[in-house]
């Protein structure tokens, strides 16, 4: 008798497979929901790149931690379960060596009041700063440990669509080959999210459209933030505010001190602009992005289609390059020159430009509306509203399409999940990570 038992323990755990788990993407999405899945589930993670860490990896590797900061987290839990999965985060980049304490309270304080003042609201976060420089060692240590808990890493392989039958998808395709699921997590970030879109629509996934945020990068000496970044500590102050004329909702993000302002691809023959810092080298400069808030109704719901308009435009009109335009010459509706350029006290850190007028590309209403917010600033950031000031174009956020998922993001396929910036759940690393934390809970329960 105790022998047979024994004998049917071991027959049991023989038999007891894990559940395979297949994530597109190596960004935080997908990384942090293998964390949690790791040992649990057998999980293969596909990427398209030759490394782990996604566009994150690129990144400043500004981290906020802030349930409604970079997405909210509020849409699917309540906010003291929220707080419990940002410390979670904050917990997990401590582990992997990166400064995580808590600083600036009174400097934050003092900035809300000097906004309150101004009319503006200043939105109190707690931050981290990795740096483009560190933030590759801190995603390749993060690597190791999931793969010492048996997280695959395919790299180098792109997924190109999904196997299903009847109502569940059954494999992942990608470079030639057919990867067998229990379950799927798609996490490809904002560039991958052309075709799935289409396979969503194609599986009769719901889905709409966010707002999407337009707008410019902002350059100024680092004399203009110095006091918010080093006085009162705070890396990435953001700045929340409702524009005079427009009532438009208009905020400041990625802050990137002694940083430079670079090109960045949208898609295929469509590009932008943006920011990044490095913990080791730095310039004169501070730039931030000014991003106006756009949601459509109707006859267009498109916000995409709308963004790619208007970065289409602004592309055509700088020659293939991003237009860069002196504040001063904005204001006193003249196009910029290298010669304009030369006369004010900004010397621009982005130089394959074109010197040019945004306003010839942007829509009059988001023009009132950068130029309005900016005067707004100038109260909480001396200087900001100088002729001098730099502004580059475009820098648009498209988060667009919102993938219509339950609580834990699953979606209407009963063993697929969906995260990250993809599916319009997040917008920024600690964001992509909630979001793939929050997803593992409802794989766990496959
Ligand atoms: C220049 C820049 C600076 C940024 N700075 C910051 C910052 O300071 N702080 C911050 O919080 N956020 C920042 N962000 C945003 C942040 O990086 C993203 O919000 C975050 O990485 C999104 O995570 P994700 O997991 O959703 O997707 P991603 O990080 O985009 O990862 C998705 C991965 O999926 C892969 N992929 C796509 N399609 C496929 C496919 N078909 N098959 C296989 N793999 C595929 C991609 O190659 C990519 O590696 C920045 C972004 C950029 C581009």
């Amino acid at each position: 008798m105790c022998i047979l038992i024994t004998a049917q323990c071991l027959t049991f755990t023989w038999f007891k497979s894990l559940k395979r788990i297949v994530m597109v993407g190596a960004g935080p999405a997908s990384l942090f929901a293998a964390k949690h899945l790791a040992g649990e589930c057998e999980v293969t993670i596909l990427e398209e790149t030759g490394h782990v860490g996604g566009s994150g990896l690129y990144s400043d590797g500004k981290l906020n931690f802030n349930p409604l900061i970079g997405g909210d987290l509020t849409e699917f839990m309540p906010i003291s379960e929220a707080w419990g999965v940002i410390d979670n985060i904050r917990e997990n980049f401590k582990e992997l060596g990166v400064d995580t304490e808590p600083r600036g309270e009174e400097g934050q304080r003092q900035l809300e009041r000097e906004a309150a003042r101004a009319g503006i609201r200043f939105v109190r976060i707690d931050q981290s700063h990795i740096g483009s420089d560190h933030l590759p060692r801190v995603m390749q240590e993060m690597r190791k440990r999931l793969e010492g808990d048996g997280v695959r890493f395919e790299l180098g392989v792109k997924a190109t669509g999904l196997k299903t039958l009847g109502s569940r998808v059954t494999g992942v395709k990608a470079s030639g080959r057919v990867y067998p699921v229990d379950g799927v997590l798609l996490a490809p970030g904002r560039v991958g999210s052309g075709w799935l879109i289409e396979l969503m629509a194609s599986l009769g996934v719901g889905m709409s459209y966010n707002p999407i945020d337009i707008g410019v990068r902002v350059e100024v000496p680092n004399e203009v933030m110095d006091e918010i970044v080093n006085e009162h500590g705070c890396w990435d102050p953001k700045f929340h505010i409702y524009t005079p004329s427009y009532d438009d909702f208009v905020r400041t993000f990625c802050v990137c001190p002694r940083g430079f302002v670079a090109k960045e691809a949208y898609e295929d023959e469509l590009f932008g602009v943006n920011g990044y810092s490095m913990r080791d080298t730095s310039s004169k400069n501070t730039n931030f992005a000014l991003l106006v808030r756009v949601k459509l109704t109707q006859p267009l719901e498109n916000t995409t289609e709308y963004g790619r308009g208007i970065a289409r435009l602004a592309n055509t009109l700088g020659g293939r390059k991003p237009i860069l335009q002196r504040l001063g010459d904005l204001r006193a509706h003249k196009r910029s020159t290298w010669d304009r350029l030369s006369r004010s006290y900004v010397e621009p850190t982005l130089v394959e430009v074109t010197p040019g007028d945004i306003s010839m590309a942007y829509p009059g209403r988001i023009v009132y509306d950068i130029v309005e917010s900016l005067e707004r600033l100038e109260a909480v950031m001396p200087g900001v509203d100088s002729d001098s000031t730099l502004l580059y174009g475009p820098e648009i956020k498209f988060y667009a399409m919102r993938i219509k998922t339950d609580k834990t993001l699953g979606t209407s396929v009963g063993n697929l999940w969906v995260g990250g910036d993809w599916a319009g759940v997040s917008r920024g690393i600690v964001g992509a990570a909630a979001s793939g934390i929050i997803a593992a809970r409802g794989i766990r329960l496959l």
